[in-house]
């Protein structure tokens, strides 16, 4: 150890000498204690050398049953010293801390059926999309936002032709017919899955099915073909309804994603009461994007449930 207070002689002309007769007592108190640091530190690598060489290997269950006092000096000397000594088995190792849960992440899907080829104008729609609509949940959460899988949706090539999900056998919406086409490709499933899925397929449905996709719940979305005309081509006119922009398709991805991660309808839309709050989100203002907003009561489950769990600030994938 060495002393840090300076004796350079021009230093010191400027320092009055009271203080620097302190100093120096103070320097030679040091001196002393330097000493006696210096005696105790040569004792310890006495002690700990002896204490290695006393717990050999073949007496070592001594430690765990009656040397607690040679224990705890060899763990708590030995540690502090550090270095050079050879490792002791700790008495008493603390219990292993359970597992820690991976956050959940929210994976998009972009599903083909066995007809239709990979268009990359759709894939980069939905790329757009899930980018806009996440900073959008966190501008509306103070920063909080949900984890993406990957910046990019995953594409699948389903088996089954695109004719199989208009009329689907055995199936009465839509929905079940994807949920079950996408497990060729991804472990898709609901319930204690790390993963929030959203399926963008491209299952172009006729203007009257009223059960089809464009719906979310219980940790999955389902989006069509509808979405993915809407996300890519700035002039769709979804069935006769006119041309309303992006922003109306990136809504629909946040109403459907935001029943997915559990928000209902505002109260008394379902039942058509003049007390619905009509422009949030999940009620109608989807279609006003980004012109709409969370409510207070979703913010609050969205902010104790398990998806906001990132900032929007960091990488989302
Ligand atoms: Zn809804």
């Amino acid at each position: 150890m060495t002393s840090t207070v300076s004796k350079n002689g021009g230093a010191r002309a400027s320092v009055p000498k009271q203080i620097l007769n302190r100093l120096d007592k103070l320097d030679q108190r040091f001196d002393r204690l330097d000493a006696k640091v210096d005696a105790v530190h040569r004792d310890v690598l006495e002690l700990r050398a002896e204490l290695v060489s006393v717990i050999d290997p073949k007496y070592r269950p001594l430690l765990a049953v009656g040397s607690r006092t040679i224990a705890c000096l060899a763990v708590c000397i030995l540690a502090a010293c550090g270095g050079e000594a050879e490792p002791v088995a700790p008495v008493q190792p603390p219990p292993a801390p359970p597992p820690e849960q991976p956050p959940v992440t929210v994976r998009f899907v972009y599903a083909s059926p066995s007809d239709r080829p990979f268009n990359a104008e759709y894939s980069a729609g939905i790329e757009r999309a899930l980018v806009s609509i996440r900073e959008w949940y966190g501008e509306q959460l103070g920063g909080r936002t949900f984890t993406l899988q990957s910046s990019a949706p995953e594409w699948c090539q389903m088996a089954a032709p695109h004719e199989s999900f208009i009329t689907p056998p055995g199936y009465p919406y839509v929905w079940d017919a994807v949920e079950t086409a996408v497990q060729d490709c991804v472990p898709l499933a609901s319930g204690g899955d790390p993963h929030v899925w959203v399926v963008y397929a491209d299952v172009m449905e006729p203007c009257a099915d009223s059960y089809g996709l464009g719906r979310g719940g219980g940790g999955l979305a389902f989006m069509g073909a509808w979405d993915l005309e809407g996300l890519s081509d700035p002039e769709w006119d979804h069935c006769g309804g006119g041309v309303l922009g992006f922003g109306r398709w990136i809504g629909g991805l946040g109403h459907e994603i935001g029943h997915a991660f559990g928000l209902p309808h505002p109260p008394g839309c379902d039942a058509g009461l003049s007390t619905c709050d009509r422009e949030a989100l999940m009620a109608v203002g989807f279609v006003a994007w980004p012109d709409t907003y969370l409510r207070e009561d979703e913010k609050k489950i969205l902010l104790e449930g398990p998806f906001m769990n990132t900032t929007s600030s960091s990488e989302g994938g």
